[in-house]
């Protein structure tokens, strides 16, 4: 842990830092830097929160970390990650939409015009499905994935794919674009490495018992498979509250982006579980600095196998993207999805869609 201590901390003040930190047992040493003073310590102690309210102190930067190569991707600016044309990074909000499951390559067709009409950056749709029965519908598989990447370029929108098991890899290694790796498989570490080698982006929803600690391991795993292009999901984690499926955690936005330079993107459909309440929590995300959403869409939900009650209706979510677009602008963020001409991002390939303006343009 290093104290950065500010310029005009007296003596006493400076004394009772290098006070506390021994009441913690830790054992403390000072440098200079520059003008300024910063005692590194040793120790076991995480005395973070009670130091960082002495009068003395201007900062607290905790260098230990359970997964040092997802702290390290907070050097040299961060990790944007690419997917086809579609960027996630500090200077984008991207927004990836779609269905629950890919059931019918001619609904996955209209949803796909539809969001991409709306502003969507990127498609998302499943074709291996984690279902918490057997007895429900577990996707369509490797055809259900094929008309999802004939759709995709169709529309001009790449896409994320969930994949659940290690020996789905190699099968699809041609066919998708980015993977999605569900709550459920966050600690299938076989599942994570496999998929690493890909060598694509990993969309890694954390699990919905999870601690961060946890999460950040997770994505160890692949980053430690020699994969970089990592993008962390929140969707969501179990808690006393019963009325809403699960709580999301908006604060987790925020605490990840201080730790790594990963995307940190919010999944607001799993974590509601209603339609009605994923709008609201799309703007939440927003607000809290979330790099991207991935939300649910059906035009028809109540014909949908899979998360129909969550499913946004193509007009709500076209009013979601304007909103969170908007709210975006006032920090400077612009759409994911780049133009070929690395200009302001035109969603419409005849040119007949929305218009996604630059932050400079909002
Ligand atoms: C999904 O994205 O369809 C899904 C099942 O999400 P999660 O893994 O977050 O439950
Ligand atoms: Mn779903």
């Amino acid at each position: 842990m290093i104290i950065l201590l500010h310029l005009d901390a007296g003596p006493a003040q400076r004394a009772a830092v290098r006070e506390a930190l021994e009441g913690f047992g830790m054992s403390v040493s000072e440098v200079s830097l520059g003008a300024r003073t910063a005692l590194v310590t040793e120790g076991d102690g995480h005395p973070a929160a009670s130091l960082a309210r002495l009068p003395a102190v201007e900062q607290v930067i905790q260098t230990e970390t359970p997964a040092p190569l997802a702290a390290a991707t907070l050097a040299g600016g961060g990790r944007p990650v690419s997917v086809g044309t579609t960027l996630f990074s500090a200077e984008t909000l991207t927004i990836v939409a779609g269905p629950c499951t890919i059931e019918d390559a001619g609904t996955l067709r209209e949803i796909a015009g539809l969001v991409k009409q709306a502003g969507a950056d990127a498609l998302r749709g499943g074709a291996y499905k984690v279902r918490t029965s057997p007895h429900q519908f577990q996707g369509g598989g490797i055809e259900a994935l094929q008309e999802l990447r004939a759709v995709s370029r169709e529309c001009g929108l790449p896409f994320f794919t969930e994949l659940n098991d290690p020996r789905q890899v190699s099968a699809v290694a041609d066919l998708v674009d980015g993977v999605q790796i569900g709550a459920r498989h966050m600690q299938n570490f076989p599942l994570l490495t496999e998929a690493a080698k890909l060598g694509k982006p990993i969309l890694l929803k954390r699990h919905m018992s999870a601690d961060l600690d946890e999460f950040l391991l997770a994505a160890e795993y692949i980053l430690d498979a020699g994969n970089e292009q990592v993008i962390l999901c929140e969707r969501g984690i179990k808690s006393a509250e019963r009325h809403v499926r699960y709580l999301l955690d908006v604060g987790a936005v925020p605490w990840l982006k201080e730790r790594v330079g990963l995307p940190v993107i919010v999944d607001p459909s799993h974590a509601a579980g209603h339609h009605r309440l994923v709008p609201a929590l799309a703007r939440a995300a927003v607000a809290a600095g979330a790099d991207g959403l991935i939300i649910e869409v059906h035009p028809r939900p109540e014909e949908t196998r899979c998360d129909a009650l969550q499913a946004l209706s193509p007009t709500t979510f076209a009013q979601l993207v304007t909103d969170v677009r908007r709210l975006a602008a006032l920090t400077g963020r612009r759409a994911g999805k780049v133009a070929s001409d690395g200009g302001a991002a035109e969603t419409g390939a005849s040119g007949d869609g929305p218009v996604l303006r630059t932050a400079a343009e909002a």
